[in-house]
Parts: C-alpha cells; structure tokens; sequence
C-alpha cells in the first residue's frame, strides 16, 4: 500500500499528489469501496431478482421512501418501467455516450454546477487534464467549496480510439477534425463522487456507458427513482472542457505516438502518460469552461428527431441491410488486427532466425581459431617455425577445401 493521508474525518487527502500518486490512490479507494460493498451484502439493496420477484417480505425489507411511507408494489413496477425507459433512450450496443447526448440528457442542477452558476457553494471551475492511460483520459477537477472532498478524478474513455488511431495523417487540419470528432464521440465516463455513486451510475451501466468495474445493478430508489440526468457536475465540466482546442492538442500528440509505435496498442505501461506539472499548467491555459445546455439540448433534439424519421421510413430490408454491413466492418476490423498479430510473430520469428545463425557462425568461428592453434601448436612442437607452421596450416585448409 501506499499509505495515502487521511484527514480527521478519515477522507483521503489528495492536495499536493503528483498526477501518478492521485490515480493510484483513486485505484485504492474503489477497491475499498468494492470490499465495503461485498461485507454489506445488500441486505436493504433493490436487487435486479427482487425488482422481478417482488415479494412482500422483501419489499418491506427494502424500508421506508423519502416521505416516510413503505415501497409498494407499485413503486418496484414504475421502476421497472424507468429502467426499460433508461436502457432504450441510451443504445446499449455499442459502449459510450456521446458529448451531446451527455449533455442533452443531464439533469439543468448539474449543468449549473458545472458552470458554476449557482451560489450555494456548489459549483466547480477548475479542472487539470493530468494523463492519459491508452485511450482513458484523467482528468482531476476540484471540488466544490461545499464538499468535504479536494478533489474528484473523472475517466473519459475514448471508444472510437482505434477508429482515430487508424485515421491519423500528418496533415494538422485534418488531425484536428479527427480529434474534434474523436472527443465528441462516445465515451464512456466515470467519477469517483457520492452523486455519480449513488445517482448514476445505475443508469449508466444500463445505457453502457460507465467505465466498470463496477458496475451497478442496484436501483436508486430513493436518490434517484425516476432515473434523472445522466453525469455528475464533475464529469460534465470535464467532457466540456475536452472540447477546447487545449486538452485536444494533447490528445494529438498521444494520438501520433500511439500510431508509430510498435508496442501493442493497450499495453498498459508503453500507454499510460502522466503530464508534468509544467505541462498541465499549459494545457490549463486555453480554457473553454461552460456547457451550453439549451443550444446543445436543442441541437441533439432535432437530430434525434431525424434519426427518428429516417428510422421509420426504414424498412426491414434496409434494416438488415444496414445490420450486415455494420457486422462485415466489426469483422474486417477484426482480421486486420488478426494479421498485425500474425506480421508481429513473422518479425519475431525471422528475428531469432538471424540471431540463431549469428551465435552459430561465431561459435564456428572460434572453433576454426582453435583449430588453427592446435595445429600450429603441434607443428612447432615438432621442430618447425611458428611462420613455417603458419604456412603448413594454410596448405592444410587448402586441401581439405580441395577434396
Ligand atoms: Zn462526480
């Protein structure tokens, strides 16, 4: 263990960690968090089996709402309903939720917190982009003068990464275009906070966009009953930031890297860069800070509306059609990352061909400067010169070469 502090109230004290400390230390308390969880055994935990078997005895079990009156039938049958809601509003096929959607569908509280426009003490404004492991950026945002945490570390994993790496050019524009779309596109998020915990990350494990383990079975059925927003104040501010030109050069830089090298692409240490302190002051210098909530809402509302009409006018051919191709591109992605392993174990193999047929020719030749002494060596012996003998052997090769 690290031995991270703690504080009088038994939080961790995160001021002062280096970027590689502070996500170790992130490690550690999910873990604990994991522990504590399996010890309780969620005896009073709204359970996926309960939710479908709703027994009496069990519903009792689960205690009381926020008005002080038992959960009912009712209620477990209105979350059934949310939770069906929940996981078809987000498409759960293909992991990550895109920056619009994220936005469109958080709750105007977090938003507002995101952009510090509150003033209860319950907003947020500064956040560091600290490093990047492979494809999940870190990203450490201060908390509010309200928390009795520091700080929170939220995780955006790219997961159109390869798409991107498989793009890159070295052309500037059009790796700025790449990267822009890169970091609009679907991520999947995570933060270390109570509301994230408790809020959503239920939701976000239904939609397929939270970053797991853990992932949540668990209905909030008192935080968060009618499965509001999306993403804590935290994450928003984070995700927004990521669409400044700021953090994205830096993305760049990751991006090109990872394009020459030759190293496996999620191999974790030849991945894994945490920024310096200088370099995080940098990135911090260009900011782009707020979330436009309602132009964004608006703007993700009329193209759902059009993903709506186009999909109605779709018939089952087309469906199918369209099916197929996404199914034959999963497989060329597939095969090409088959054949880069295939090509990687010629090049290694061919590698320890030459190395092989290095070390014989050296262990040939010692044997012949051996040889030669011996011979020379028995020849003096025999009463002749070292130069008589030297020419002796010369003779000698000479005629068995000959034969
Ligand atoms: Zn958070």
């Amino acid at each position: 263990m690290d031995g991270f502090r703690k504080d009088d109230n038994g939080r961790y004290i995160s001021d002062g960690l280096s970027p590689k400390q502070f996500a170790r230390l992130f490690d550690q308390i999910q873990k604990e968090r994991a522990h504590s969880r399996r010890r309780m055994n969620g005896s009073r935990h709204l359970t996926p089996s309960l939710l479908r078997n709703k027994h009496l005895d069990d519903i009792i079990g689960l205690g009381k709402k926020k008005d002080g009156t038992f959960f009912t039938i009712e209620d477990l049958k209105q979350f059934e309903a949310n939770r069906g809601q929940a996981r078809k509003k987000f498409t759960n096929t293909q992991p990550g939720i895109t920056y619009a959607q994220l936005v469109a569908h958080s709750q105007a509280i977090d938003v507002k917190r995101a952009n510090n426009n509150v003033d209860d003490g319950s907003g947020i404004s500064n956040a560091s982009f600290i490093g990047l492991q492979h494809n999940v950026a870190l990203i450490r945002v201060a908390a509010s003068n309200r928390s009795i945490d520091s700080s929170h570390l939220v995780q955006l994993r790219f997961e159109e990464w390869d798409e991107a790496l498989e793009n890159v050019t070295n052309d500037r524009a059009a790796l700025m275009r790449l990267v822009r779309k890169l970091v609009a596109g679907r991520a999947s998020i995570n933060c270390d906070c109570g509301r994230y915990m408790y809020w959503y990350r239920y939701i976000a494990t239904a939609g397929n966009f939270t970053i797991s383990p853990p992932k949540e079975y668990v209905f909030p059925k008192i935080k968060n009953p009618n499965l509001r927003g999306v993403a804590c104040k935290h994450i928003i501010h984070a995700f927004t930031r990521m669409q400044g030109a700021g953090w994205q050069t830096r993305i760049i830089e990751s991006l090109i890297k990872a394009s020459k090298g030759h190293h496996y692409g999620d191999d974790r240490k030849k991945t894994t860069e945490y920024f310096s302190e200088s370099e995080i002051k940098q990135l911090n210098r260009n900011r782009k800070g707020k979330t436009n909530h309602a132009a964004i809402k608006a703007e993700y509302q009329r193209y759902q509306k059009r993903i709506d009409a186009l999909q109605s006018k779709l018939t089952d051919k087309d469906k199918t059609k369209i099916d197929n191709a996404r199914k034959k591109l999963a497989r060329a992605r597939q095969v090409t990352a088959q054949e880069r392993e295939r090509r990687k174990a010629a090049e290694a193999k061919a590698k320890q061909h030459a190395s092989d047929v290095e070390a014989y020719k050296r262990q040939l030749s010692d044997l012949l400067k051996m040889q030669k002494q011996l011979f020379i060596d028995a020849q003096v012996m025999a009463g002749k010169t070292p130069e008589e003998a030297a020419k002796a052997f010369e003779l000698h090769i000479k005629s068995t070469l000959g034969k």
